[in-house]
């Protein structure tokens, strides 16, 4: 999957050890093109939520755009490997789950495949 590396840059800037920072990818196929940065309502650091009615418009919004969710981003509090929680979520969008450790930024994809999460190459462009 290709995704620019503005949104490390991005993340970086925004994304803080106090609560996980989720986002929606955007794009079309396997290029990410765009994305939304949404609020964690649990404002956990070690769990996320996102609110169905911002989400809603967001994927509105790059449907408009005529723009396909192709990946969900979050952080994590250490390696970017899904959570027992996020498998249970990506079973049910079965979309690229890219993940950032929030210390050290190294980050890695996945994809819920055969009953497990199967990694993704990632090309940062
Ligand atoms: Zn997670």
């Amino acid at each position: 999957m290709k995704i620019p590396a503005r949104l490390l840059e991005e993340a970086k800037l925004r994304c803080s050890p106090d609560a996980e920072c989720p986002a929606l990818l955007f794009g079309r196929g396997e290029t990410v093109l765009t994305w939304s940065w949404l609020r964690n309502v649990l404002n956990s650091p070690v769990a996320f939520l996102l609110d169905p009615e911002e989400m809603y418009k967001a994927i509105a919004e790059a449907e408009s755009a005529g723009l396909d969710l192709v990946a969900i981003f979050h952080t994590h509090p250490g390696p970017p490997a899904p959570s027992p929680l996020d498998l249970r979520y990506m079973r049910l969008w079965p979309v690229v789950w890219v993940i950032s450790n929030v210390y050290t930024w190294e980050t890695a994809a996945w994809r819920f495949k055969d009953g497990r999460a199967a990694p993704v190459r990632l090309e940062w462009v």
